[in-house]
């Protein structure tokens, strides 16, 4: 091991010693870039505004908007730099034609930097010169995000013709070491796979395969035919096991078995790194094909750190650097032992993982012209010479494409090279020394005072907080539950099992739950299927009168007990029934699927927000439980508190069949109400789960009742029930209208005056700018508006778009809708499933009728399944914002798409209707997006994201106008709609003489009977 750190000291030593013969600094073009590179090194939020404008500025096309984009992003900086960029704001301000033409030119230079040619011709130059160099190439199509599979067809047909050119271009080329050519064609082409296929879903890595295999056989077989090279890209970790698969898939076919000139990356910064290489090399034994790997750390740490965080997954990746270091150099081990089956290819710009691989390579005895080395286009030149010189064989990565299209790969460039912790930063810019660079990283591991990073440290670290301190959002003293990752194949297995055993179930009988006891009728009501209508998923008891005012007696004798019971054991009721739904929770997800259409991920959602609910509402319980002292005031005391209102009935819908009610529930519940539980005629069964839940956590008989039953029968008779106190409420807004003005009468022989919680419908608008990333706002927007066939009601019915932007937005979009896979979501990779039932189902295709009559019908998915009540995506266009299909909620995948004139016209069109709950918004330039914030009027506003999918105290839910009374599901005031505040004041002076302390806290009254 000495021996071997040794050498790879003097190696390293060797290379600086190259490398130091041709100095070159960090940032190779001086001027603009260099400039704007060392600011961003010195000064964080400086670097973050600056590759914001970098990232909007090619979608820029006029001067004026780009000097204003500066202005909005540079003005208000307030760091050392500020008078010197305000200066250059100014000057370009006063010739906004010239300075906009002059930044777009200087911008194009930086790009230029790492883009190694516009188009196939271009990107010649680039490689002949560096063929000159000795150093080979591997050519990488850059393009937009391909979000439909026409643009996947285009990207195909890109890489077929760029091999026939390189091919050509390059007939009399030969091997730069004139050695091992028979391992290293000298056209290489690197693909990515998402850009061959539009609709991956990771739960569904068969479907994926199926599509992407005919793609790429075409592109593999001119390969063959050329004698080219093809290199499959790795990408997210979402996407690893799809592309590990199909490589696997594709090469054990007899056509390509015996091919060696195909290759794939593995990533070292993930920590089942080692396990997917070595699967593959015993792949590659046991078919006995031979292949290439590349060895790199990875390109997407921030994301997989960022996406797992916020989902509450386990981080795949390693989270201290020198773990990314150590893995490589034992992953490099793991490919030399193995040169028999596999060759290397190192991607690496850092001298210590690179003169390891040399070393090693040494020790084992395999010859320098048997691996090689990538690097990518625009970096470290001077340790690509260096090596050349050394005699190794060297490849470039060089992407090709225009400046748009590229821009997310230079911003990642430009990020690799200013991050603190790569190795080109510290060698060419902080001048760090030798030593330190080529230190062994399993030491600076081993010395670390965390030891190697903990994968869930991450997300676990901002709940430390006591939840005391003022600095703390309200929502971060919470921790989510996680959301299923279905990437893994385990998740995939545990769904596909809970699938089977929940269809080997579907059929059975539910009863009704008052006071603890199950009660059976003869009324039933059949839930169904609506992917298969003559399949039953359970018939359930459905509740006439009788039944309810037994419910209502039932609760009301229970709340004398409940409304006392500490809260904390009530907090504590809510988490075992938290805990139970974990535990089954493939299960419940499984059972949504079939009673109400949910795709997978969309039915995991559900069940992780009906835990959030749980965990939530406990904590928030904890907080407002206690007696709380008003005032300090000498010789008084004042505690303000809440007691339960009494018996709380809750009506749910069917679109969030287990969240949603037991959202409502357990506020009810956690606050000390007796509840009547009434799900949805199409989601009982859904309902009658949560109540087999909440009975194993141990709720006692009469607190929590079940009762199913025709809204019409039963819900009626209970809202105006004179011992119901409260009415919780989401659905459609006829009836919440209804339940609204009916529980205003009081009825003889009233306690309270009942409290309505009200949350209803919306006609939710998303607004796309001019200058918005396409990229995110067509995919973002189709999700928005056909994520679970639309039938949310926070989902996008209004899509506005700017007039500029109009003409690519609608392209882009049609054809994306034109690719998603709408079928039964019993199988993992649908997008969109069923409508919920048939009165649904007619109500939307009355709406489509209407919409055909009065716009211009732009789109109707034809792959849809004969059986089950499935509606095509739908979209509309010139919809004007009086029609009918831009004001009425449809409840349904229908898009309405309505064109502005500029900004004011959009926000105007989505304020002008009657409803208030979601909207979206997608824009970079910062003036514009502060408008949005504050004049949209939507409950919950997003800004360059989905308007759907909110999340349990990070986006409490609710609208207001006609969507709702303005109250918001798993905020932290949304307990206090369950209660009514009191406050005791005590007179504590006995003849002038009070006690000196009061308590913060009592516990005294907090209990009535
Ligand atoms: C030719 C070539 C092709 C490539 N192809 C791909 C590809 O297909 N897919 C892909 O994902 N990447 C790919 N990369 C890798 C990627 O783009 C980066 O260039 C590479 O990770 C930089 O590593 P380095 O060894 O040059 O630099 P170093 O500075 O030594 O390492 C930087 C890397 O360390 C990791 N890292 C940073 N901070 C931390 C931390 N706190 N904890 C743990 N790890 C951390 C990250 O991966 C980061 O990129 C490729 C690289 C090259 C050279």
């Amino acid at each position: 091991m000495r021996f071997l750190q040794t050498e790879i000291e003097r190696r390293g030593a060797r290379i600086f010693e190259l490398v130091d013969r041709h100095p070159e600094p960090l940032l190779s073009k001086a001027g603009f870039y260099q400039r704007l590179m060392a600011l961003s090194m010195r000064d964080e939020r400086f670097k973050v505004q600056m590759f914001r404008f970098v990232d909007v500025l090619p979608s820029l096309r006029r001067s004026g908007d780009i000097v204003q984009h500066l202005d909005e992003y540079f003005t208000d900086m307030r760091n050392g730099f500020a008078p010197l960029v305000r200066t250059g704001v100014r000057a370009a301000k006063s010739v906004p034609w010239i300075s906009g033409q002059l930044l777009r030119w200087n911008v194009s230079g930086m790009a230029r930097q790492f883009i190694a040619g516009k188009n196939p011709d271009d990107v010649m130059k680039t490689l002949r010169k560096r063929h000159e160099q000795r150093i080979g190439f591997t050519v990488d199509l850059l393009g937009e995000a391909v979000v439909s599979e026409k643009e996947t067809d285009e990207y195909a047909a890109r890489c077929l013709e760029l091999l026939g050119h390189l091919a050509r271009e390059t007939d009399a080329w030969s091997d730069p070491l004139d050695d091992g050519a028979g391992l290293f064609p000298v056209v290489n082409l690197s693909v990515k796979i998402s850009s061959l296929y539009s609709q991956m879903n990771p739960a569904d890595p068969a479907a994926a395969i199926a599509h992407l295999a005919p793609k790429l056989r075409p592109i593999l077989q001119r390969a063959k035919e050329l004698g080219a090279f093809i290199n499959f890209d790795m990408e997210s970790f979402s996407h690893k096991n799809i592309t590990l698969d199909l490589f696997k898939t594709l090469f054990a076919e007899p056509e390509f078995r015996d091919w060696p000139h195909a290759g794939i990356v593995i990533q070292a910064y993930l920590r089942d790194a080692e396990k997917d290489l070595v699967d593959l090399i015993d792949w590659g034994r046991a078919s006995r094909t031979r292949f290439t790997v590349r060895l790199v750390k990875g390109a997407y740490w921030d994301y997989e750190k960022i996406k797992s965080t916020q989902n509450g997954w386990s981080i795949p990746v390693y989270l201290q650097k020198p773990e990314s270091d150590a893995n490589f150099e034992a992953l490099s081990r793991v490919l030399l032992e193995n040169e028999s089956i596999v060759t290397a290819a190192f991607g690496s710009h850092n001298v210590r993982s690179i003169a390891h691989a040399q070393a090693l390579a040494d020790e084992l005895g395999i010859d320098r012209t048997r691996f090689e080395f990538q690097l990518l286009y625009g970096m470290a030149g001077p340790v690509k010479r260096a090596l050349v010189e050394m005699g190794y064989r060297v490849r470039e990565y060089c992407p090709v494409g225009e400046l748009l299209p590229g821009m997310s790969y230079l911003v990642r460039r430009l990020l690799e090279n200013t991050s603190n912790e790569g190795f080109l930063r510290a060698k060419f810019s902080d001048n760090v020394s030798e030593k330190i660079l080529l230190r062994d990283p399993n030491e600076l591991v081993r010395e670390s005072p965390n030891g190697a990073g903990n994968p869930d440290s991450v997300s676990k670290d901002r709940h430390l907080f006591d939840g005391a301190s003022l600095d703390v959002p309200p929502g971060d003293v919470y921790e989510n539950a996680p959301l299923v990752n279905f990437a893994y194949q385990q998740s995939q297995k545990e769904m596909r099992a809970a699938l089977r055993q929940v269809r080997a179930r579907l059929g059975k009988k539910y009863p009704l739950v008052i006071g603890g006891e199950k009660v059976w009728i003869d009324r039933t009501t059949a839930s169904l299927n609506p992917s298969a209508p003559d399949e039953i998923v359970g018939d359930v008891a459905a509740a006439g009168i009788p039944e309810a005012e037994r419910a209502v007696k039932t609760a009301r004798d229970a709340f004398a007990k409940w409304s006392r019971t500490p809260f904390e054991e009530r907090a504590r009721l809510l988490e075992r029934a938290a805990a139970i739904m974990e535990r089954r929770r493939y299960e419940l997800s499984a059972l949504e699927v079939f009673e109400v259409g949910k795709p997978w991920a969309e039915a995991d959602g559900d069940i992780r927000e009906a835990m959030d609910f749980c965990l939530f509402y406990a904590q928030q319980m904890r907080r407002i439980g206690r007696p709380r002292l008003t005032q300090h005031v000498p010789g008084e005391e004042s505690y303000y508190h809440y007691w339960p209102r009494g018996v709380a009935l809750v009506i749910a819908p069917w679109n969030f069949p287990i969240a949603i009610l037991c959202g409502m529930a357990t506020a009810a519940l956690v606050t000390g109400n007796t509840v009547i539980m009434k799900p949805a005629e199409q989601s009982a069964v859904c309902g009658a789960m949560l109540m087999e839940i909440f009975e194993e956590a141990g709720v006692p008989s009469g607190v929590l009742n079940f009762l199913p039953g025709h809204g019409s029968v039963i819900g009626a008779h209970l809202v105006d029930h004179k011992d119901v106190d409260l009415i919780a409420f989401t659905g459609s807004r006829e009836v919440g209208l209804k339940i609204w003005e009916s529980a205003g009468i009081t009825r003889p022989g009233q306690r309270e005056l009942k409290r309505v919680v009200c949350e209803m419908g919306g006609k939710n608008a998303v607004i796309i700018d001019s200058d918005a990333d396409l990229d995110e706002a067509i995919v973002d927007s189709i999700y928005s508006a056909f994520g679970y066939q639309g039938q949310k009601c926070s989902a996008l019915s209004r899509l506005i778009v700017l007039e500029e932007n109009y003409d690519r937005v609608l392209e882009r979009l049609l054809s994306a809708a034109a690719s998603l896979r709408v079928g039964d979501p019993e199988g993992p990779g649908m997008s969109v499933g069923p409508i919920i039932d048939k009165t649904a189902y007619e109500r939307i295709l009355n709406y489509i009728e209407i919409g055909k009559s009065e716009a211009t019908l732009a789109f109707q998915h034809q792959d849809v399944p004969p059986k089950g009540y499935f509606i095509p995506p739908t979209i509309f266009v010139d919809v004007k914002p009086n029609m009918r299909i831009a004001r009425e909620e449809i409840f349904g995948p229908v898009l309405s798409v309505l064109k502005a004139r500029d900004l004011d016209e959009a926000i105007k069109i989505a304020n002008g209707t009657d409803y208030a709950l979601t909207a979206g918004f997608f824009s970079r330039g910062p003036a514009n997006i502060e408008r949005a914030k504050a004049e949209i009027e939507a409950g919950n506003v997003y800004i360059n994201r989905s308007c759907t999918g909110a999340v349990v105290g990070r986006h409490p839910f609710g609208g207001f106008k006609m969507s709702g009374g303005g109250t918001k599901a798993g905020g932290e005031d949304y307990l206090l709609q369950f209660v009514v505040p009191r406050v005791v004041t005590e007179n504590i002076t006995r003849h002038g003489f009070a006690p000196e302390e009061t308590p913060l806290y009592r516990d005294e009254f907090r209990v009535h009977s």
